[in-house]
């Protein structure tokens, strides 16, 4: 098996794969399309009263058209842990990317020890575009394109801790693939950020937290802003049959101006009593840009909407100094996390809609776990499902379960 890691690897999956496209030009048979939308930390608790306050119009319209419910996460949930557990359907442990830093360095691609998604979909002919999608840096060959994410290494980054480098500050690796493709973005996007804001240090917010937490809301929706742009310039410009795109500000903005109450712990009325709508409103701002990217889906493409955990407010005693967050900034006044021991406490969330997904389904329980999302794929797309994935295909949300998606 080829594991498309290399750009001489990709190259060497082109030639094998050239009589596969002689025959599909013979007898053209057009492949599924399937955009999936990553939030991260996207907590149901928050928006849930948003939706029923009627303050997410597009995903009200997901939630109606398909299926949606939470999604079970893997224990001690962080974002480069569950993203390549989405990645490959395998457990931290197999596929490498256990945390933020694994050995002592950044968790990165070359850390992946399972195959991907994208690399079985190209591998198939499907054509894959990425964008902004975490532990996605440095980029890997696809049959397409990759703008890495969250976990891009660059200007001023220490490791372990997240930094914004912007495209043209990136070291370390490529963030884009293929190469040629960062100069067109620079040209036609411009300089975006790939990754959220950091978060401010206590020191940096102590007798300045309005004017502190105003403009970090404030770089916050700019890099949201970019982000958008992007994702309307590759949609419109350079459409794929598989593509993931991805969003990381608001499990940015939870971990420190989540709306708690005084009971709650580490409350500080000078940062949480300043902008108790910063957290949901970055919902309200997601739903925007899920807008910009549901103009570009038709009734033929199917859209999975995924968080690889929630967020809450800080509630148990795993750690002997919980408001120091080594994730994120190492001194921010951290009052909500997610990598709790128990994974069910922060279940991420899952929409999904398409031809031959049940209508306004509700999934209860625990049906649908950070596994199960690419054999759902790969199913979609006719691929048999690898050995190694331990997910299974979520068979309840199609109408006619046993029929091959792609073959319909
Ligand atoms: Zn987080």
């Amino acid at each position: 098996m080829i594991f498309l890691k290399r750009p001489q690897n990709f190259l060497l999956f082109c030639l094998l794969t050239l009589p596969l496209f002689g025959q599909a030009q013979s007898t053209p048979k057009p492949r599924p399309r399937v955009v999936v939308v990553g939030v991260n930390g996207m907590e149901l608790d928050v928006i849930r009263p948003l939706l029923l306050k009627g303050e997410m119009p597009n995903l009200a319209r997901v939630i109606k058209s398909g299926a949606y419910g939470k999604l079970r996460t893997v224990s001690a949930p962080n974002c480069p842990r569950v993203y390549s557990t989405l990645f490959t359907s395998t457990k931290p442990e197999e596929h490498g990317v256990s945390g933020f830093i694994v050995g002592g360095i950044t968790a990165n691609t070359n850390m992946l020890k399972e195959e991907p998604i994208w690399s079985i979909l190209s591998k198939s002919g499907v054509t894959v575009g990425m964008a902004n999608v975490p532990a996605t840096f440095p980029v890997m060959p696809v049959n397409g394109y990759m703008i890495s994410g969250m976990l891009t290494r660059g200007k001023n980054c220490e490791d372990g801790v997240l930094c914004a480098p912007k495209l043209s500050e990136v070291e370390g690796g490529d963030a884009v693939y293929p190469a040629a493709m960062k100069a067109e973005l620079l040209r036609n996007v411009g300089d975006f950020y790939i990754d959220c804001e950091r978060m401010p240090s206590a020191e940096q917010l102590r007798g300045n937290e309005t004017a502190v937490i105003d403009a970090w809301l404030k770089k916050v929706q700019l890099i949201r802003d970019q982000q958008t742009q992007l994702f309307d310039y590759v949609l419109n410009t350079h459409p794929t049959e598989f593509t993931w795109l991805a969003q990381s500000c608001e499990d940015r903005t939870g971990h420190w101006l989540y709306p708690i109450a005084p009971y709650n712990v580490g409350y500080n009325p000078k940062i949480n009593a300043v902008r108790t709508d910063a957290f949901p409103d970055q919902y309200i701002a997601f739903d925007k840009v899920l807008g910009t990217i549901l103009k570009h889906v038709d009734d033929n493409t199917y859209v999975f909407i995924i968080s690889d955990h929630g967020i809450k407010p800080l509630r148990e005693f795993e750690e002997t100094d919980p408001h120091a967050h080594m994730d994120h900034e190492k001194t921010t006044p951290v009052i909500a996390k997610h990598d709790f021991a128990d994974g069910d406490d922060v279940p991420g969330s899952f929409f999904a809609m398409g031809p031959g997904i049940k209508h306004d389904l509700r999934l209860m329980g625990f049906e649908a776990s950070v596994y199960d999302l690419a054999p759902t794929i790969l199913h979609i797309y006719g691929i048999e499902q690898p050995k190694q994935m331990r997910g299974h295909v979520l068979t309840e949300i199609f109408e006619n379960p046993g029929s091959k998606v792609a073959q319909k």
